[in-house]
């Protein structure tokens, strides 16, 4: 029995101030989703301000991104051990505006799920097609080498402190969900990736769905057999809709 996971990607998203009120009302709401596992992945300068928020809550902290590195001169960076400092439990891995606007390629991707994973952290890597690859029948081949990067360069062991996002980027902002059979298609062909070599693991594996989930569409996508819960972007920056997303992982 696989508990679900809600994880909210604020993005570049939120202020002292509205990150206060956010935080405030998600706590005030968590009762409701007891039953459900909900993390906040924030930008870093608001890693301090959330953790010191969610302290004694269920409510547990994520990043948008670390290095590959664990220290060094590395302007800019950010690294493993650094979040784990700031109470981090998840960071996001290869989400797709990464590789689209910072071109992280496989390999770097498959190298930062390694230093998440050296720091003590749970990597959530996210895999996707684009709308012309699925139009050329390309879904099951690239998310199957996004997945195989990191399959061949940490083991499948790896996967068993790990969250793997399906997240379409043709669904990703722009309002178009994949139905729930859509997704449960991908997230049924992933496991399967992984149970070729490792039926345990694959069974015990995390496959979140990520693309405009909203509280009208979780449920329903919640309810897919290969479907663990939700990587929520936009949604996840209003307490009252990130709050009933977590209540429909919850089977509220
Ligand atoms: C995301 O950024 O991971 C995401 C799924 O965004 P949205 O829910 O806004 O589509």
């Amino acid at each position: 029995m696989r508990t679900k996971l809600v994880a909210g990607n604020w993005k570049m998203h939120g202020s002292l101030a509205a990150n206060l009120r956010l935080l405030e009302a998600l706590k005030a709401a968590a009762r409701e989703f007891a039953g459900a596992r909900c993390a906040v992945c924030v930008p870093f300068p608001y890693l301090q301000q959330a953790h010191a928020a969610l302290a004694g809550t269920e409510i547990a902290l994520g990043a948008q991104n670390v290095s590959e590195h664990d220290a060094g001169a590395y302007t800019g960076e950010v690294a493993g051990a650094m979040l784990r400092d700031f109470g981090c439990r998840y960071v996001i891995v290869g989400h797709s505006e990464r590789r689209t606007h910072y071109a992280e390629r496989d390999a770097q991707v498959a190298a930062k799920f390694q230093a998440a994973q050296r720091a003590g952290l749970i990597p959530i890597l996210c895999v996707g097609e684009t709308l012309a690859e699925r139009d050329n029948a390309e879904t099951d081949a690239v998310v199957g080498r996004q997945l195989g990067a990191v399959l061949d360069a940490a083991g499948v062991q790896s996967l068993r402190d790990a969250v793997v996002a399906y997240e379409p980027v043709w669904a990703i902002g722009t309002g178009r969900t994949a139905t729930p059979t859509q997704a449960q298609t991908v997230h049924e062909f992933l496991r399967a990736a992984v149970a070729r070599q490792d039926a345990d693991i694959a069974a015990r594996l995390t496959i979140l769905y990520g693309g405009s989930v909203k509280p009208a569409n979780a449920a329903e996508l919640f309810a897919m057999a290969d479907v663990d819960g939700g990587l929520i972007g936009g949604a996840s920056l209003v307490a009252e809709d990130f709050a009933s997303i977590c209540k429909a992982a919850a089977g509220r």
